[in-house]
């Protein structure tokens, strides 16, 4: 329901400018709309395609944070989870997890089971529950069987990340925000304070500077580098971590598995994810720059020996991956050997007219929003949060709509349910897509490339083989529809999208 506007036609003011359109923008945008001030939005690329699309796809409490002692990290990450579980159904779902305990190796029961004890703690009711090996095997055939006691199974939750970030953009604008993809922003400053930004818009080519009561540097892994900011972003330690995507004809997992690696003690996991299987994860630190990151070989052999352990009847090997993709996690460096021992909070600060905010979780993304407005209120009052309301006005009619109304949105999902035509509601080959989200994503979710649609709006360029080739000729005629790209635009489009996908997700190995 989002037209994408020309730069001439924003005010020459806004309350607050935030820069950046992964998650942490997002929920400040979304935050800042029900205060009432004049909000506005600005994404060097396309929404979420920083890091707040390569996450591992978790809303959780994250059980290895509590291992650490990050205690106050873990209970507010539990309660967010909670939060979003029930206001947010089809977009944030509960996903059980199994951890099979086997006999001389770590963890034990015991361990496992008083930290959970803590995790259902801080839920507020008591979720995980022990079974035995027999049960543990009725419920994953494909686990190694030596030693097996059992398994612990917990609660967590899963999401579309993407589609969370999009979620929050879209409400906010339809409550009166502005949010523009495709434009990166510089600070400008009168000499005393942060008094606005310099926009450039990739798309038009056209440039424009707005003033602003504050501006939020809410730009991630590049905190550090936003032109003309002044100075005051903590250091950075930008850690990647890579995920491969199974084909669940081949890696049929029923739950989400999670286990120590064998080389490293590390937590790795595997779930069923939007009709295949993610894998992950890595945690290593990253000396490029955040802008594309992609998987090493030295990754997926990590991986893959980490599921030979698991799995070892699947004989699972990189000719089953059908597509990877990497990340980089804005980690305020605290000096550790161990990248995974670095703390995953959020770090603020502030300079005149600005708020800058990096590193934390895509989980907690509400309670970083209000913290950002409440230091943000300082300097103008009204920025100051609402009281708690529910972020998310969802309601599912039945139950078959329920993942498009979380995705969507109450009013978007009943316009599209009318506007769309309706054999396009079939879903796209095995993937829980349909036809009709495509098209209104085309129509009303600012598209600008093949790969936004592909990647973010839809994951169907991840899940599907070979970056979803044989699916091209039909998406392209919608975007023909839509968006009114002549035969040469989709020529360009479905090169750069083939191009990006054999740079970025390809599995290791292949070959056109
Ligand atoms: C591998 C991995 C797994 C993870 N798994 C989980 C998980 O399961 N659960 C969880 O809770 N968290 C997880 N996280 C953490 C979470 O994904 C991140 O904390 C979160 O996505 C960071 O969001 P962000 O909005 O701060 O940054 P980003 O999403 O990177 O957004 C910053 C945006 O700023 C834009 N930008 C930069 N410069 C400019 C400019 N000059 N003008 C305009 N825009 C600009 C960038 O293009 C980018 O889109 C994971 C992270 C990684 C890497």
């Amino acid at each position: 329901m989002v037209a994408r506007t020309e730069l001439s036609a924003l005010r020459d003011r806004y309350d607050l400018v935030i820069v950046g359109g992964g998650i942490t923008g997002a929920g400040i945008f979304r935050e800042a709309v029900r205060t009432q001030a004049s909000a506005l939005l600005v994404e060097a690329r396309d929404y979420a395609s920083g890091t707040s699309s390569w996450s591992s796809k978790l809303v959780h409490g994250g059980l290895r944070y509590l291992k650490n002692g990050q205690w106050r990290l873990t209970l507010e990450s539990v309660r967010e989870r909670q939060r979003l579980l029930g206001e947010a159904p089809g977009l944030v779902e509960p996903q059980t997890f199994l951890m099979p305990i086997y006999a001389g190796r770590k963890p034990g029961r015991w361990l496992m089971q008083f930290g959970l004890r803590i995790y259902d703690w801080m839920a507020g009711a008591r979720r995980s529950r022990w079974l035995d090996a027999q049960t543990t095997l009725e419920a994953e055939a494909d686990l190694a069987r030596r030693d097996l006691l059992g398994a612990m199974a917990y609660e967590d939750a899963r999401t579309d990340d993407a589609r969370l970030v999009l979620r929050l953009i879209l409400d906010g604008c339809a409550d009166g925000g502005v949010a523009l993809n495709y434009v990166k922003a510089s600070v400008r400053s009168d000499g005393q304070r942060v008094c606005g930004v310099r926009l450039s818009d990739a798309v038009s080519g056209s440039e424009r500077e707005i003033d602003a009561g504050v501006v939020i540097n809410a730009t991630g892994a590049w905190a550090g580098a936003l032109p003309g900011a002044p100075a005051g972003a903590p250091s950075l330690r930008p850690l990647r971590g890579s995920h491969l995507l199974f084909s669940p004809r081949r890696f049929g997992l029923r739950h989400a598995v999670s286990w120590l690696h064998p080389q490293d003690g590390r937590p790795v996991f595997a779930y069923p994810w939007e009709g295949a299987v993610l894998y992950g994860t890595t945690d290593l630190d990253h000396g490029e720059t955040p802008d594309e990151p992609r998987i090493t070989s030295q990754e997926v052999d990590y991986l893959l020996a980490g599921l030979a352990a698991q799995f070892p009847r699947l004989c699972l090997n990189a000719g089953d991956v059908i597509s990877t993709y990497a990340g980089v996690r804005p980690v305020v460096g605290g000096g550790k050997a161990d990248p995974s021992a670095e703390s995953r909070e959020s770090a603020l600060w502030q300079t005149p007219g600005l708020v800058g905010i990096t590193g934390g979780k895509l989980t907690t993304f509400r309670v970083t929003a209000r913290e950002v407005l409440r230091a943000a209120a300082r300097e103008l009052p009204r920025l100051l949060p609402q009281d708690e309301q529910p972020l998310f006005a969802s309601a599912t009619p039945v139950d078959s709509q329920r993942r498009l109304y979380g995705r969507l949105g109450i009013a978007a999902a009943g316009t599209l349910m009318q506007e769309v035509p309706g054999e396009e509601l079939s879903r796209i080959g095995d993937t829980p897509w349909t036809w009709a989200e495509l098209r209104w994503a085309a129509r009303h979710e600012q598209v600008v490339h093949l790969d936004d649609l592909l990647l973010r709006r839809s994951r169907l360029g991840l899940v599907v083989e070979n970056g979803a080739r044989a699916l091209l000729p039909r998406v392209l005629a919608i975007c023909r529809e839509e968006l009114g790209w002549d035969a040469a635009r989709c020529d360009a489009e479905q090169a750069r999208w083939l191009g990006r996908w054999q740079s970025q997700h390809a599995p290791p190995g292949w070959t056109a």
